[in-house]
């Protein structure tokens, strides 16, 4: 059996970003930088006024000076007069500095006359004058490459006038469900039927992760259905199977893997749930197959495919952060398997508290909702007593966020 930190090893040592593509910028949101990008130029382009006031030669500005204004600058015009001595040019907040000028005196600072103006403070050289390049220097890396894009890099990428911008692509990941007893969502289950509800829990899982389901399916419980969506699976950039991967005598989604050329890497982890999961390659595709009940199906997912899918889209902090927990009350469990529990964390005092959300059986999905993070306990444990410390993953990441309540 594969350990726990194994299993994740080897698949994240097996995959690899999938591809590039430039993409328009707003559709790079929440994707990684794929190359690095230069400056183009300088930012700001030019010099420009911090203020709106008067652009003025400071060398010819003693205090209470009387200048004549020659000139009027709003945003966005270029002026080529030159400021001459014993002049100023009335300019506004973000328009160019004109030529001559070095000094910019803020409109509050100066007493209007009939076309003149009276200084009434000491003007200094470059006062209230941004700089050119003085954010940017032309040819600078601004945006790196495995950046994730968000509103920052999207604003200093518009504001060179990136209009597509290189970013890793979403991978497509095929979805497949395998069993006699499954029946789509939208037709009503017979007896001994139910609905599949792990294709649509995948998607949904796929989706938050920023890649795209492609849904295969059901797969029957016989050799030829199996063929034929595996197969259809495995045109995708990656393949999850759930369901028949155990060792039940209609479980038949490895051997048919194995025979459509995926090459198994590991079955079985030591860790509950998601005991039975197996990876596979075929090529560079990777193919995940998952437990089928429910739980097992969304924690399997968590563990081992989320972490792949980022990591294929070019990010590189793919696992979730662990952070030191406090259990709330007595527990036990089998010594031999690293158990994910389901727990309802909360703060307090600075400090994750933990309490099972209730019964972890892999058939009970009720225990995750109510879980906001899994508590990881080690495989060598069986009883924890109140106050105990464990390893946590946090799940719902509103969990950083404050409640507000309108009284
Ligand atoms: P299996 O791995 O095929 O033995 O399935 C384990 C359990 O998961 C059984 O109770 C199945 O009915 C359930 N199950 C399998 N596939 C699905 C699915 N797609 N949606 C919901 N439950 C499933
Ligand atoms: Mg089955």
């Amino acid at each position: 059996m594969t350990s726990f930190e194994d299993a994740r090893r080897i698949i994240l040592g097996k995959v690899s970003p999938a591809g590039v593509e430039r993409v328009l910028l707003l559709d790079a949101v929440g994707r990684i930088m794929a190359e690095d990008f230069m400056a183009p130029s300088d930012m700001p382009p030019w010099d420009y006024s911090a203020m709106d006031g008067f652009a003025v030669r400071s060398a010819y500005c003693p205090p209470n000076a009387t200048l004549t204004v020659t000139d009027y600058i709003p945003a966005g015009v270029s002026s080529a007069d030159a400021v001459r001595p014993g002049c100023a040019a009335r300019i506004m907040t973000g328009a160019p500095i004109p030529p001559g000028a070095d000094a910019v005196v803020p409109l509050e600072e100066t007493e209007p006359g009939d076309g003149t103006l009276r200084l009434l403070h000491q003007v200094r050289k470059n006062d209230h004058i941004r700089f050119q390049g003085e954010d940017v220097t032309s040819g600078q890396p601004v945006v790196t490459r495995g950046t994730l894009i968000a509103p920052p890099q999207v604003s200093l990428l518009a504001s060179f006038a990136a209009v597509l911008v290189p970013v890793y692509r979403r991978v497509r990941v095929a979805i497949l469900s395998t069993g006699d007893e499954l029946v789509e969502l939208g037709t009503p289950p017979g007896p001994g039927e139910i609905v599949n509800s792990n294709t649509l829990a995948l998607a949904a899982a796929v989706q938050l992760c920023g890649a795209e389901p492609a849904i295969i399916g059901i797969a029957r419980d016989n050799r030829e259905s199996h063929l034929a969506l595996i197969s259809e699976g495995l045109k995708a950039d990656v393949l999850i199977t759930s369901a028949g991967v155990s060792a039940g005598d209609r479980d038949l989604v490895r051997e048919t893997l194995a025979a459509l050329g995926v090459v198994e890497q590991f079955w079985k982890i030591n860790v509950k749930p998601g005991g039975p999961t197996a990876f596979g390659l075929k090529g560079n595709t990777p193919v995940f197959s998952l437990p089928g009940n429910p739980a097992a199906t969304l924690i399997a997912f968590e563990q081992f495919v989320r972490p792949a899918l980022l990591k294929m889209m070019g990010h590189t902090r793919v696992l979730r952060r662990i952070v030191p927990g406090f259990l709330t009350g007595e527990l036990r469990k089998k010594a031999g398997r690293l158990n994910f529990l389901r727990v309802h964390v909360t703060m307090a005092g600075g400090r994750y508290l933990a309490s099972t959300s209730g019964d972890n059986h892999t058939g009970i999905l009720q225990t995750m909702l109510g879980a906001n993070g899994l508590a990881l306990l080690p495989a060598d444990r069986s009883e924890f007593s109140a106050g105990d410390q464990v390893d946590l993953q946090i799940l719902d990441p509103t969990l950083e966020m404050e409640e507000y309540h309108v009284i």
